[in-house]
């Protein structure tokens, strides 16, 4: 089944019987199976990054006997919990080829999953406040071009055009000098990400497993994984990967081995829905803040991590003091509108702001993490590589620099400043 599309499409005449019917004959999207005794592989965490990952095992490599199992409800944790930006304007070669390799499968998606992701390509601009920012963003945007990714450098001017309302008076703190843009970025709804991967990955055979928290590994006397231990009972398995985001280094204890990553809360907030006045994803240099609207006419706005470590999926309230007040230097007329929610999830973060994708130090385990405040952008390109990796057991050439030997050699890859994440 390599390669072919076993998703069941509908006709329009469908549609039109189902209105009649009171909308009674819709098959689920996917199943809700009992976990098998055993599986090839079992992926933990029914995130992006792993129905992705089962999705891909199937499409590029013909390997269907997989389970996703998931503590909770597919999509629950940070994947339906992001502000939704996608964009690949990162300053390494390894990470511009990596994240360009997502913005590309992103822009094939809809198509690929038959599911619309409601990608918006509106661009991806990020203001400069100083003389100083603006030259960084003439460095950045130039490397960019080097890696072969779009963008540009804007004037004060075209930045005043693309964001009505921006501080741009003379009284403003944050003065508005000029910036760059990536034309394709944007974003993407996040829960019909989740739920595209996951439907393609049901119809190719996966099995999704909710409610069904992974406790523990089990191996044979010789060390050989044998499977996991869950809620629901132990799951025989040959291989198992993480995609736990921001509980990888407790599932890595739980396997017997640590992980260079810190576990930290992000927060984000919507206003109340307004008319259309901001078609672009517009982001602050000098205070982290972004923002861009919702086709619901929410802004939805984020900033920084929180500043301590935590699990505690709630967030910190001076977090949100600083986020809305930078929010409100940014474009003043915004002051005037509710905040409706706010709400956090928990991210993984490296030294280096880059993700991990490798081969556990144990036998049977496999890792992506380490994505940080970045990581829904990257939902198609780290299900891709890791998917390469579980089925042949090398990393994809993309994969490569974003092994854990690179915190031993020290060939990291910083990318603090543009993931966001502040040091
Ligand atoms: C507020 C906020 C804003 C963000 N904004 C952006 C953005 O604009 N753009 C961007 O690119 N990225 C953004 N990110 C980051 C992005 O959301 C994450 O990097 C990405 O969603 C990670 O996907 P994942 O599949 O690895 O993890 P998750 O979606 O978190 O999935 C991991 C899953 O593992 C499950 N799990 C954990 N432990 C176990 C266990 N023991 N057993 C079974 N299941 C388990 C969890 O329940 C969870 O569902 C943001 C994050 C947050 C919190």
């Amino acid at each position: 089944m390599t390669g072919s599309d076993p998703v069941k499409r509908y006709s329009a005449a469908s549609l039109f019987t189902e209105g009649f019917r009171g909308h009674t004959g819709w098959e689920r999207a996917w199943r809700h199976p009992d976990p098998k005794p055993a599986y090839d592989v079992v992926i933990v965490g029914a995130g992006g990054h792993g129905l992705a990952t089962a999705y891909y095992l199937d499409k590029e490599h013909g390997i269907t006997n997989v389970a996703v199992v998931e503590k909770g409800w597919l999509g629950g944790g940070n994947t339906g919990r992001n502000t939704t930006v996608v964009r690949s304007n990162y300053l390494y070669p390894e990470s511009a080829a990596l994240y360009e390799k997502a913005l590309q499968l992103y822009e094939g998606l809809s198509k690929d999953l038959n599911y619309n992701i409601m990608l918006s390509q509106r661009g991806m601009l990020e203001v400069a406040h100083s003389r100083h920012e603006l030259e960084a963003c003439a460095y950045w945007a130039n490397a960019m071009r080097l890696n072969g990714i779009d963008s540009e450098v804007l004037t004060r001017d075209e930045v005043i055009a693309l964001v009505p309302g921006i501080n741009a008076g003379p009284g403003a703190r944050y003065p508005v000098c000029g910036g760059y843009i990536q034309r394709r970025g944007g974003i993407a709804r996040h829960d019909a990400v989740a739920w595209g991967y996951a439907r393609a990955a049901d119809a190719r055979g996966v099995d999704i497993i909710q409610n069904c928290e992974v406790t523990g590994f089990r191996r044979d006397g010789a060390g050989t994984l044998v499977g996991v231990e869950t809620t629901r009972g132990f799951i025989g398995a040959k291989k198992v990967a993480l995609a736990v985001a921001g509980h990888s280094s407790v599932m890595a204890e739980r396997a017997g081995f640590r992980l260079p990553v810190k576990s930290y809360a992000l927060q984000a907030m919507v206003t109340e829905p307004v008319k259309p006045m901001l078609d672009t994803v517009v982001m602050s240099l000098a205070t982290g803040v972004y923002m861009s609207q919702s086709d619901k006419g929410e802004l939805v706005i984020g900033g920084g991590l929180d500043l301590y470590g935590s699990y505690a999926q709630r967030g910190n309230f001076p977090t949100i003091e600083k986020v809305v007040a930078s929010a409100i230097e940014l474009i003043p007329a915004i002051g005037r509108l509710k905040l409706m929610r706010t709400w956090a999830g928990i991210v993984d973060v490296t030294h280096d702001s880059s993700p991990i994708i490798d081969r556990a130090p144990v036998q049977g385990v496999y890792v992506n993490c380490g994505w940080g405040t970045g990581g829904f952008k990257a939902i198609p390109v780290g299900g891709y590589t890791l998917a390469h990796l579980l089925a042949r057991d090398e990393p994809h050439p993309l994969a490569v620099p974003f092994s854990l030997r690179r915190f031993e050699s020290g060939r990291l890859i910083d990318e603090a400043a543009a993931s966001g994440i502040p040091h």
